[in-house]
């Protein structure tokens, strides 16, 4: 039997180990996934301890993802990012990945949502680094909005092409946008938004990362103006589905997963 597993802390909340093993159970996978709870700052510890037990992959997250560096060689990507929330142990070396970027490429496209022209991504955390430079190397312009315009500044500085904005411009960036992806944690378990309802409009596709509730204000602000919406249950779904792939060298079964993600949440 394969044993994957999440480290983070806390992890008690999370909603991985059904989505995954629902994956393993539709393709009759003998494998099993557990959560671990290593303390602050043992990240990387917790790394190579579950590598010399044989553990075949890894989800990281909060607040591991950027200690876990050390113990990893990563791709490209999760090096731009500078940050790894997947880990495949069944090579000589921890290999890192960042799934959150593909998460919400492929929560796009699963709602066909075409990936060029312009994306506006507010927020400028570790979920507004995965998603500019996911969307960037799709080939899309991204202008990124903060609270903290510098945090946007300084993140555009290292995505091709971007721009970096306080949130005051949202209503002149999202007039020309034709994808919004909300990358703060406004919106989460409160009903507020980071985006004012009338910058909204019905050629924009908005994606948000928030997924508790999955029906956020500002998916409602947006279905209201005629927008295509995407909630965070989807990107959740696909970083698992990108990860799960990874490690299993098999095609997710989405629907199974997505079943299950749904009804834990
Ligand atoms: P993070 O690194 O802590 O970043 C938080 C972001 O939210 C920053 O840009 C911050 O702006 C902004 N923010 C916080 N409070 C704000 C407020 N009151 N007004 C305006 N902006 C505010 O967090 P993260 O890891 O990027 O996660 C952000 C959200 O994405 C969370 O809700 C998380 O659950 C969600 N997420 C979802 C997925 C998924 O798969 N669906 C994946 C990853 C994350 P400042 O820089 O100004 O502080």
């Amino acid at each position: 039997m394969d044993v994957y597993g999440l480290i983070g802390n806390p992890v008690g909340h999370s909603l991985s180990p059904p989505m995954h093993e629902a994956g393993y159970d539709a393709l009759g996978i003998d494998a099993k996934y557990v959560t671990f709870e290593p303390p602050a700052n043992e990240g990387a510890a917790a790394v190579a301890a579950a590598d010399r037990l044989g553990v075949a992959g890894l989800n990281v997250t909060i607040p591991f993802k950027q200690d876990v560096l050390e113990a990893v060689e990563t791709d490209d990507l999760a090096a731009r990012i500078g940050a790894v929330n997947t880990i495949d142990l069944t090579g000589e070396t921890p290999q890192g990945y960042n799934t959150d970027a593909v998460g919400a490429v492929r929560a796009l496209d699963h709602h066909d949502v075409a990936l060029d022209g312009t994306a506006v991504v507010v927020g400028a955390g570790g979920a507004g680094r995965a998603v500019a430079f996911g969307l960037a190397d799709e080939g899309m312009a991204v202008e990124i909005a903060n609270r903290t315009a510098s945090k946007a500044d300084d993140l555009a500085a290292e995505v091709p092409g971007a721009g970096g904005h306080g949130l005051d411009a949202l209503g002149d960036l999202l007039s020309g946008a034709d994808v919004l992806v909300n990358c703060t944690s406004v919106g989460m378990d409160e009903d507020a938004t980071p985006v004012p309802a009338e910058a909204l409009h019905a050629d924009l596709a908005v994606l948000d990362a928030v997924y508790s509730p999955i029906e956020t204000r500002l998916l409602r602000d947006a279905a209201a103006a005629g927008a295509t919406t995407v909630d965070g249950a989807w990107m959740l779904l696909y970083q698992g589905v990108e990860a799960f792939e990874r490690w299993t060298g098999e095609s997710a079964p989405v629907d199974a997963m997505n079943e299950v993600l749904r009804a834990a949440l």
